[in-house]
């Protein structure tokens, strides 16, 4: 019934008031009085509502005068040719009267300035609870942090290419929002996913191996929408001398799962459809596929040793057939509990890397500073139904996420006793418990402050790598105690 309709019927209900535009005042106030209840008890409504979307943020690499630096590595690694197209994909969840985005970008890291950058552009406007912004950590994509530009002392990044990523950002922003549909979730936690196609370079041996994924179904059509999931490893299989722009394992890992498992024109297994987004883990202390670490690709009958396109499928496969095989197997567990609640924390953190005090002060990195050599981040948690998303502002040690945080002798400050204490998923209440490494910022390595080791005697005898790209060796001391008052307040509320 049209408000016109409405109109007539209660103007006809007020046919003894005298004055007819007194009526159809009154007549509007009370009908504008039902729509605001009618609107209140929608919001109120605990449907699930998700919807998936993805835009481009392939560089253009045509322009000589604008040469596209690929991030990750040393400097002046040039991109001479794309491979597979970048991009940041985003799920927009709702339940009524909450609602929010998770977005994934192929980015080596996207910086805390430039995520406020795209929540002022989104947030009001598609009144958004909560927006996440993670980085999967690629080494084969364009600078957006600047130390990998031409030279040491000139930036990377190409403030073009950083504008496309922020403008294509809120496009799949706006464009999730608007695909949102009344959905059913699934959860599922797979352990020890691709051990055999991952090393740990450095000691203790902790890995953040188990991939974590929220399925989302359409409760229309019982099609898949899409599906976040993370695991944790560098994607750099391609290694250093790659200069094809490319999203790595990940590439293989997302066609996989949405397309299925392909060679040629056999597909080996069938995929899921929707749009798959990855998120990376704990990546620190260091999760990777070296130049040398052997990846055995099954159907092709071959070990792989050198970095190649093939060997990135084989990983960026093995987690999509684990996911596969996993909601085949009947793995997963529907969730019924649609409450969402997201709690956020500010933080700043001292630079002490004098490297990296440099970059900003000659404005290779853009980032400022507050209070002395201070920056400022952000740790957050997302109870999203009865699963746990913590945010990650950087390369966290999977020790401090899962625990065997150690105090060798010969740590730099000759502590006896690990400070990241209990381990994150101890205290995490979820019945999954998701981190997602870079998110929401990329600061470098999370290191625990008793393994800082960059003076001789050195811990485990060898030199480790780690704290040149790390802010200094209170971060982890930081982030973990954010953390713990994150999910301690979260607890007090529920
Ligand atoms: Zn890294």
């Amino acid at each position: 019934m049209s408000i016109s309709e409405l109109l007539i019927g209660c103007k006809f209900r007020f046919s003894q008031t005298p004055k007819p535009l007194v009526k159809t005042l009154l007549c509007f106030l009370i009908l504008a009085g039902i729509e605001a209840r009618q609107q209140k008890a929608h919001a109120n409504t605990t449907t699930l509502e998700a919807g998936f979307a993805k835009e481009s943020i392939t560089p253009d690499i045509t322009d000589p005068k604008r040469p596209i630096w690929i991030a990750g590595f040393g400097q002046k690694r040039q991109a001479r040719s794309i491979h597979d197209n970048l991009w940041v994909r985003a799920v927009a969840l709702s339940n009524g009267s909450r609602r929010g985005v998770i977005v994934s970008l192929d980015a080596i890291g996207f910086m805390h300035n430039d995520i406020l950058d795209v929540r002022n552009a989104v947030q009001k406007e598609l009144k958004l609870d909560f927006v996440i912004i993670a980085s999967t950590h690629n080494h084969e994509a364009p600078d957006l942090i600047g130390i990998w530009g031409p030279s040491l002392l000139k930036t990377g990044v190409d403030s073009r290419y950083l504008g496309l990523v922020k403008s294509q950002t809120v496009k799949a922003i706006q464009a999730s929002v608007a695909a949102l549909e009344p959905a059913r979730l699934q959860r599922m936690e797979l352990p020890n996913v691709g051990a055999d196609v991952l090393v740990d370079t450095r000691m203790p041996q902790v890995f953040d191996s188990n991939v974590r994924a929220l399925r989302f179904i359409s409760a229309a059509s019982n099609q898949n929408l899409g599906i976040l999931l993370t695991w944790a490893n560098h994607p750099e299989v391609l290694w250093n001398a790659n200069t094809a722009i490319t999203s790595d394992f990940v590439h293989y890992l997302r066609e996989g799962i949405e397309s299925g498992i392909q060679y040629a024109d056999t597909t080996v297994q069938p995929g899921l459809g929707g749009t798959a987004v990855f998120i990376n883990g704990a990546v620190g202390g260091l999760m990777t596929t070296l130049d040398s670490t052997p990846v055995v690709d099954a159907v092709l009958n071959e070990t792989l040793l050198t970095p190649s396109f093939e060997k990135a499928r084989a990983v960026g496969y093995r987690v999509a057939e684990a996911v596969l095989g996993g909601v085949a197997a009947g793995a997963e567990t529907e969730v019924t509990d649609n409450t969402f609640h997201w709690t956020s924390k500010s933080l700043l953190l001292p630079v002490d890397n004098g490297k990296f005090r440099a970059a900003a002060m000659l404005r290779i990195i853009r980032r400022k500073f507050e209070s002395g050599f201070k920056t400022r981040s952000e740790v957050g948690l997302l109870q999203l139904g009865d699963t746990w998303i913590g945010t990650i502002p950087g390369e966290l040690y999977p020790e401090i996420a899962n625990g065997g945080v150690e105090a060798p002798t010969g740590n730099d400050f000759n502590m006896t006793t690990p400070v990241e204490v209990p381990a994150l998923r101890t205290v995490m209440k979820g019945q999954m418990n998701m981190l997602l490494g870079l998110a929401n910022d990329q600061i470098g390595y999370i290191i625990p402050k008793s393994q800082w080791d960059e003076k001789a005697p050195f811990t485990y005898n060898d030199e480790p790598y780690g704290e040149e790209n790390s802010l200094g060796p209170n971060t982890a001391p930081l982030i973990h105690k954010a953390l713990l008052e994150v999910f301690a307040s979260a607890q007090a509320e529920q």
